[in-house]
């Protein structure tokens, strides 16, 4: 291939992004979410993006493995996860895979969530936006092709107060301005948002995250939802902080009343939700039982979810976040896709490699809208109907903008937040607030 180039450099920029007050069972978000932005230069100059969580241990395990790229060859990716294994203190011993990303060691139980993974999948991204920046080819087809010319997201509803607490109560001064969401913290707040989110957007499928409110208000808050989109999709998500004998009694409830697309995790362990799913009825849905491959034999023989929400964040990048579904496919599972706070930069990946699967059963989910357009890349994504289309041009088909990637660095170095605190956030608005497990 005549564009083919090894790799000439590597620049790892963190950057803080405004994020609103947004409630979930571990507090309230900061009014900043830390990212990481991957560049991968090749020698002509040709530069590949690429987006992590933007925490210190994911920094440092970036940093840690820029040196060693340098030279490589961004079509290797098994030579790039050697790389951040090596730099990342090993894995265990263990060696990548003869087919190279999707390496041994990220197919430990729970391994993905380590900082190896995390540091991988974003410089995977990067390398394959470069290698279609080389050979001029979009990444969903560097994935095997496109299943769908467009990609369907859901509404993330949340619960939130309408503006974020003073970061120091002792200052003088005015409080922080509102957002202009607005306080949601009951059934007509959340149709409220529901509402603005499918206006602006054209989201036909909502969910909401809990684990924040008494589950009886929780599951109200979704039949008010249901009367007022009486035919879209819902999904309620309690981040695993109900007993069993609780997400069963709500679960049933909610079967009782119009069901779900799916329930997601109202309770913690593969046991709990299997018993969870058995009893109420509903199908089930995960982004914490089962994150890694090394989970997957366990939630074959124990069936605790019909949908597994896919995450090329955590689940070793975009080659292996295909290889998820495909396997989901075959074992009569549904997928879907999971988000954390988020820019521009993962939203390609995800649009990308999710129209790269070749089983996707539900809407994807996305923090997108929350950001208000702030992001690193030169144009906004827009949603048209809830669907963003598969860019067309090479790469993930998605530009730097580096005044806005300077300002949001800037913002970084002034925010002081280095690792996420949902909870101290939340004891800012509520004094002495702990986090507990199962809450209800
Ligand atoms: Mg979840």
């Amino acid at each position: 291939m005549a564009n083919r180039a090894a790799i000439a450099g590597v620049a790892v920029t963190p950057v803080a992004v405004p994020d609103p007050p947004l409630l979930n069972a571990a507090g309230c978000h900061e009014p900043f979410a830390l990212r990481c932005i991957v560049e991968i230069e090749d020698g002509a100059g040709r530069v590949g993006l690429g987006e992590a969580y933007g925490d210190d241990a994911t920094r440092q395990a970036l940093e840690a493995a820029a040196p060693a790229l340098r030279g490589a060859d961004p079509w290797n990716l098994a030579s790039i996860w050697a790389a951040v294994a090596g730099a990342s203190g090993g894995t265990g011993g263990k060696t990548p895979a003869p087919d190279g990303a999707e390496g041994a060691a990220l197919n430990a139980p729970g391994a993905v969530r380590s900082r190896a993974a995390n540091a991988y999948a974003a410089l995977e991204v990067a390398c394959l936006d470069l290698q279609g920046r080389q050979a001029d080819v979009p990444v969903a087809e560097l994935l095997g092709g496109r299943h769908r010319p467009a990609v369907e997201f859901s509404a993330y509803l949340f619960y939130k107060f309408g503006r974020h607490a003073p970061r120091d109560p002792a200052a003088q001064g005015a409080p922080p301005p509102a957002d202009p969401w607005g306080e949601a913290l009951d059934p007509a707040g959340i149709v409220a948002q529901a509402r603005r989110m499918a206006e602006r957007h054209g989201f036909g499928t909502f969910k909401l995250k809990g684990g924040v409110f008494p589950p009886e208000e929780e599951a109200a808050a979704v039949e008010a939802l249901r009367d007022a989109f009486p035919r879209a999709p819902l999904r309620l998500d309690p981040n695993a902080v109900w007993s069993v004998p609780t997400a069963v009694r709500i679960g049933a409830a909610l079967r009782e009343s119009g069901g779900l697309e799916y329930y997601e995790d109202p309770t913690a362990g593969m046991e709990g939700m299997a018993e969870a799913r058995r009893a109420s009825g509903l199908p089930c849905a995960t982004n914490m039982c089962v994150t890694s491959f090394g989970d997957l034999p366990r939630a074959v023989a124990l069936r605790p979810v019909d949908f597994i929400l896919s995450d090329h964040h955590f689940w070793g990048g975009l080659r292996a976040t295909v290889r998820l579904s495909a396997f989901c496919r075959d074992f009569g599972l549904g997928v879907s896709m999971h988000s954390n706070t988020h820019l521009g930069v993962s939203l390609a990946a995800m649009v990308h490699v999710a129209a790269a699967m070749p089983h996707l059963t539900a809407a994807c989910d996305t923090h997108y809208p929350w950001q208000e357009g702030h992001d690193v890349i030169a144009e906004a994504w827009r949603f048209e109907e809830g669907r963003l289309r598969v860019p067309e041009g090479p790469g993930l088909g998605v530009t730097l903008d580096r005044r806005r990637l300077a300002a949001m660095h800037e913002a970084w170095q002034r925010c002081g937040i280095r690792r996420r605190n949902d909870r101290d956030e939340m004891r800012r608005h509520v004094p002495g607030w702990e986090y507990r497990n199962p809450r209800w």
